[in-house]
């Protein structure tokens, strides 16, 4: 990290460590000022469910790792937040499962997305779409349908974490299997997901990967097993209640 001075043993480390990530992000550029709010949004979530993986995410992630590893074309979508947290272990995903790269903004401008792309490659990636913007989500308003037409736009199978509302139903609606990080069961991106993972996207990135690296030699008929046994409602109401309640260890 740049300048940070956090003493690991506080008890609130990794939080502070990434609240500084989010700031650090905005400073350069390549996080928005509403990106601020939307951490401030996940942290209480995460708070709520003890800033761990609960068993139901841990599932879905294996879920995720699952239907990338079986997609025809994968994507990840990258945003502002993303792209300050988890730059160089959304590389390792996309090498892991042979997906692409995409920069997808909720407030885009070209400013961002060029620095966006930068910070990736600086941190490995070698392609990273998004750029040429050439294909559109229907149903959406010009800037906010901006895709890569040979990128999101022919994806099977996409990786939205943190994804606005509207997007993530009209991605759906174009028949998309749609993996969607989001601490908030409750928020219309988890509900409208195909793979509802409800966990922060520091801890889910991480552990996709080790997923997708263990079931690297598994057969199709494994993975598909895999993503049968996923059920998207249990996993929400899991992790509703582990909320409201504190439960499920
Ligand atoms: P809706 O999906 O209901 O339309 P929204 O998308 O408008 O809500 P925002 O606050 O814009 O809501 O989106 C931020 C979402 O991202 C929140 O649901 C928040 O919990 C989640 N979030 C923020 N930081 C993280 C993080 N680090 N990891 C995972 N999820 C996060
Ligand atoms: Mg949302």
């Amino acid at each position: 990290m740049s300048d940070i001075d956090i003493p690991e043993d506080h008890p609130r480390y990794e939080s502070l460590l990434t609240r500084h990530r989010i700031e650090d992000g905005v400073d350069k550029g390549i996080t928005s000022r509403q990106g601020l709010i939307a951490q401030g949004r996940g942290e209480t979530f995460d708070y709520l469910l003890g800033e761990r993986t609960i068993p139901s995410a841990a599932a879905a992630e294996r879920a995720a790792a699952a239907y990338l590893l079986l997609a025809e074309h994968p994507v990840l979508s990258v945003n502002g937040n993303v792209a300050a947290l988890v730059p160089g272990e959304l590389v390792e995903l996309a090498e892991a499962t042979g997906a692409d790269l995409e920069v997808n903004l909720f407030n885009r401008t070209e400013a961002r997305m060029q620095a966006i792309v930068d910070h990736l490659r600086e941190h490995g990636a070698d392609e990273v779409k998004g750029l040429t913007a050439d294909g559109r989500i229907p149903g959406l308003s010009h800037e906010r349908a901006k895709v890569d037409s040979d990128g999101i736009g022919d994806a099977d199978v996409v990786l939205v974490p943190l994804e606005d509302g509207d997007r993530a139903e009209a991605l759906a609606a174009m028949g998309k299997v749609e993996l969607v990080v989001d601490l908030n069961p409750m928020s219309r991106s988890a509900q409208s997901a195909t793979v509802p993972i409800v966990d922060n996207i520091v801890r889910a990135v991480p552990n996709i990967t080790r997923h997708a690296r263990e079931l690297a030699t598994a057969s199709r008929e494994e993975l598909q097993r895999i993503v049968d046994e996923f059920d998207r409602d249990e996993a929400l109401a899991a992790a509703e209640q582990a909320i409201r309640e504190g439960g499920e260890d």
